[in-house]
Formats: structure tokens, C-alpha cells, sequence
């Protein structure tokens, strides 16, 4: 990123200066890049956007607001972080099309009959977490796919806590939308990816209008408009000036956990968890929510008896251990948890064994309090 502001300091696809000619060649060069890491069949399939939530949006408005109308339904299961419900929620009210919730067991885990008994030749599309950003529970996303696909529906899935931690190959999960964020991958904030398979976008119209997105715009002074034919995706969907710096950022991040290797980081998070939730069940006053198998991702949520998950955070904080606190966008996971918030631990490719041990002697400190 630092290279570029130093080096290529310009607008893409606008100048045919070497400084654009450049900043271009990176940009493109990043998006292939993406294109090989989620093993998307062409570049044209990977769209930038601000991040998970925005490519939520985009698909929401520029393909649902498309292809979506009165009667037709939209399936969404109630473990989604918030950005995968409100999107629907304001463009149902656009359209009027109907959403029906899918149920999630106490235990956080997919409700697969309520599923199955809801989805319908009406539903249109099904819009699901990968991984949970409140339990780590990972969905299997091929069989929900091919049901998905068996009923005419497509399949957008929220990668925000999956693409990070484990590989992810598009072709495989044969999903139709991939939503994730590049500050969740140690890359910069502000940069996200959607992922579109190719047959759709030719059903979608473009999300912001702006530079960019546009091949011809002319003037037609009888009418007194503007006549529009659209650029080719994904410029079409990627209006304006896009994070330059981020986008390249973002390829940087993704070499970094390519050099680690994307099974040997889903390895090591699987047994930083196992380990922490040995040792938590240990602890008389702490409730996990969730399964707590060997099954799930790096995220551990959990209460502890007479004290706020706010205050369990601020209490880890004091002694440099950094947890989240709340309800973490995903209000209605915690209404079927019965819970009003919860903290939760989640690891990544730097954490330890021994940030483990100390955690937990904090905990044990903390729940005597
Ligand atoms: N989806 C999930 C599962 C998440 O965990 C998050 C962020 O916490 C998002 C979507 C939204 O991501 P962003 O805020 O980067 O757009």
C-alpha cells in the first residue's frame, strides 16, 4: 500500500498516463489474485465493495431488487449477523417480497427440518453465514447448496467468518454469492469482495451509478435524456473511485495466509479451541453457548455468572487480553440463546497456547469477583 502511494499514486481505468497505466495493473493484478484464492472460474466473478456488509447490500439491491417481487420468498436462518438480515428487511419493503426465518437450535446449531419445510418453489434465495460470528458453528454449505438448488433458488453466502480461516473454493461449495471483508484477513479496513457467479450478473442491475460503471452515456436533446448502455461486470457494479490502496492491500494479506497455508491455519484455530474449551469447562461459574465440539471455528462465546458480558470484557482488558462483548450484530441468535449478550473469545493465526493459559487464570480471577 505504502509502494503504491509512493509509486503509483492514480486513478484506475481512467488516464493513459504510466501512473494510471500502473495503478491499474495492481488493481486488476489483486482481483485476479481473489479470483485464484476462492477459486472463482473468472476475474469478472470478483466485485470490490467497502466490505461483507456492502456486497450484502449489492446483492441485495442489485439483484433482488431485479428479481425479486410480491410472493416470492426469501429464506434466512436466525443465527445471521445483522447485516445479512436488514438488507432484506429494507428491500422486501422496496418489493414486497415475503421472508421467512429458519429456525436455529438452542444449541446454535442449523434447524435443517425447518429448512426443508420452509424452503418452496417460491423461495428465490437462501442467505446464510458459512461460519457463525457468535458460536464459530461452520454450515455445511454444499448440501445446503444443492437444496438450495434443487428448489430453483440461488445461494448467498456470508464468508465473513469463513474465507479468513479456512480455503474456501467457490466452484466446490457451488454457491452463487460469496460476501467477506479484508480487515478480517489481516488485510486493511474498508475493502470487501463479492463474489458472483457469472450467469447471474447478467441479472443484475447496477448498484450505485456513478464513473466507472458506464460504457457510453449520450445526450439525447429531443427527449431531454440521457441514454445509458452499462460497462461489463464487474465494473459495472463498482461505481467511482474504488480503494486502490485497500484492494492492493488486500492481495498482500491474502500472499501472507497463502504462505501459511489456509489448512494449517484452520488446524491451528481448531486446536486453540479445543484446548480453550477444555480448560473453560473447568470453570464452575462460565456458560459456553454453542456447541462445543471440535467441529466449530476459532470462537468461543460464554457468560460468567453474576457479571455482564461488558464487564467480563473490561476486566479481561485490564490485564491486556482483548474479547468482545454485546451481542455482536446478532440480536435475534441471542434471543433463542436466551441471553441478553454474551463475551466471546475468537482466535487467529497468532495466538498461542500460552495467551490461552494466561486467559484463562484471568477468568478464574475474574469469576471470584
Ligand atoms: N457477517 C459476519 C458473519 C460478520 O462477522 C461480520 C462482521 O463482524 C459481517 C458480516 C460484517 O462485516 P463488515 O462489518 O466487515 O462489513
Amino acid at each position: 500500500m505504502v509502494d503504491y502511494y509512493e509509486n503509483n499514486n492514480a486513478n484506475v481505468h481512467r488516464g493513459v498516463h504510466s501512473l494510471s497505466l500502473e495503478a491499474t495493473e495492481m488493481y486488476e493484478k489483486s482481483r485476479e489474485h481473489v479470483t485464484k484464492f476462492i477459486n472463482a472460474n473468472d476475474s469478472s466473478e470478483i466485485i470490490f465493495t467497502r466490505g461483507a456488509t456492502e456486497a450484502i447490500n449489492l446483492t441485495a439491491y442489485a439483484w433482488g431488487l431485479n428479481n425479486l417481487k410480491e410472493n416470492d420468498e426469501v429464506l434466512i436462518f436466525l443465527m445471521e449477523h445483522h447485516s445479512n438480515i436488514i438488507p432484506w428487511e429494507i428491500t422486501a419493503k422496496l418489493c414486497g417480497f415475503k421472508i421467512k426465518y429458519v429456525n436455529v437450535t438452542s444449541d446454535g446449531i442449523l434447524d435443517i427440518k425447518d429448512f426443508e419445510n420452509k424452503i418452496s418453489s417460491k423461495t428465490k434465495i437462501v442467505c446464510l453465514s458459512h461460519v457463525s460470528n457468535v458460536t464459530g458453528v461452520a454450515n455445511d454449505i454444499k448440501s445446503l447448496s444443492k437444496t438450495t438448488h434443487d428448489h430453483g433458488a440461488v445461494l448467498l453466502v456470508d464468508g465473513a467468518q469463513s474465507v479468513p480461516h479456512m480455503p474456501i473454493d467457490v466452484q466446490n461449495l457451488d454457491v452463487d454469492f460469496l460476501a467477506f471483508s479484508g480487515h478480517k484477513m489481516l488485510g486493511p479496513t474498508g475493502i470487501g469482495v463479492l463474489y458472483t457467479k457469472k450467469t447471474l450478473q447478467q441479472k443484475m442491475n447496477p448498484y450505485q451509478g456513478g464513473g466507472e460503471m458506464i460504457k457510453d452515456v449520450t445526450f439525447n436533446s429531443e427527449k431531454q435524456l440521457c441514454n445509458i448502455s452499462w460497462n461489463e461486470p464487474p465494473w459495472k457494479f463498482e461505481a467511482g473511485t474504488p480503494n486502490i490502496s485497500g484492494i492492493i492491500g488486500l492481495s498482500a494479506a491474502i500472499n501472507y495466509l497463502e504462505q501459511i497455508g489456509m489448512n494449517n491455519i484452520l488446524a491451528h484455530e481448531q486446536d486453540l479451541t479445543k484446548y480453550a474449551i477444555e480448560k473453560m469447562k473447568s470453570l464452575t461459574k462460565i456458560s459456553i453457548y454453542g456447541p462445543t465440539d471440535s467441529s466449530k471455528c476459532g470462537i468461543i462465546p460464554f457468560n460468567i455468572n453474576g457479571l455482564s458480558s461488558h464487564e467480563v470484557a473490561l476486566l479481561c482488558d485490564s490485564y491486556g487480553i482483548t474479547i468482545r462483548s454485546g451481542y455482536h450484530c446478532a440480536q435475534p441468535l441471542h434471543q433463542i440463546f436466551q441471553i441478553p449478550s454474551s463475551a466471546r473469545a475468537s482466535f487467529y493465526l497468532y495466538n498461542t497456547h500460552e495467551e490461552i493459559d494466561y486467559f484463562l487464570n484471568v477468568l478464574k480471577e475474574v469469576q471470584t469477583l
